[in-house]
């Protein structure tokens, strides 16, 4: 991850005069209008603040990554276990792209994208698995299952970081929101442990 040091060098003065959108003309809900102001610039400027937001960047950019990734990954699945969750996975991701979003939005930041090396390397090792394994074998799913799972755990280490992050600077509707997200990829990491005992694992062992 490449740091974004610039701002971090106007610490001491402290205003930006030109950045100063705290009313964010977006509908974003009574509720958020008055968090939004609550942003100062100083927080803003700190280091610990545009580390965070450079670290939401980074798992935009993965998010996004992922959820074009996935419906490929439904298509080589042999099983259609794996094939449904990787479905509704797709879906919940593009809930995850909202959800960062609207933290940006609370945030009085735009939302963009910082390339992940770390998901990119690891949708490129899914794809291996696709081009290593047959087509129709449990195997590949026990390899898309593993694949998948090092995806999750990504997200896991990420949104459980930056949930604390956001709980120590005070944001707490941001928190919250992180805490969503983290809870739904706990809960897809138990899925694929599910499938691959259940359905994938015993089957490959006899192929
Ligand atoms: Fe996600
Ligand atoms: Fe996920």
């Amino acid at each position: 991850m490449a740091a974004e040091k610039k701002t971090s060098t106007s610490k001491t003065t402290g205003s930006k005069a030109t950045n100063s959108k705290t009313t964010n003309s977006k509908a974003s809900g009574t509720k958020s209008d008055s968090k939004q102001s609550s942003i100062s610039q100083q927080m803003k400027d700190s280091e610990f603040h545009q580390f965070f937001l450079d670290e939401l960047k980074d798992i935009y950019w993965a998010e996004k990554h992922l959820a074009k990734a996935l419906p490929k990954l439904q298509k080589a699945a042999t099983s259609k276990e794996l094939a449904q969750a990787f479905e509704k996975h797709t879906q919940e991701t593009e809930t995850h792209i909202k959800t960062i979003e609207k933290v940006f939005e609370l945030l009085g930041e735009k939302a963009t994208a910082k390339k992940c090396d770390a998901m990119e390397g690891l949708i490129e090792e899914a794809n291996s698995v696709i081009s290593d394994t047959d087509k129709g074998t449990a195997v590949r799913d026990a390899g898309l299952i593993l694949s998948a799972q090092k995806a999750e755990h990504y997200e896991i280490a990420t949104y459980g970081t930056l949930r604390t992050f956001a709980e120590k600077m005070g944001h707490e509707e941001v928190t919250s929101l992180l805490q969503q997200t983290l809870d739904n990829e706990k809960e897809t990491d138990v899925a694929l442990t599910e499938i691959a005992v259940n359905f994938v694992n015993e089957e490959a062992s006899e192929e």
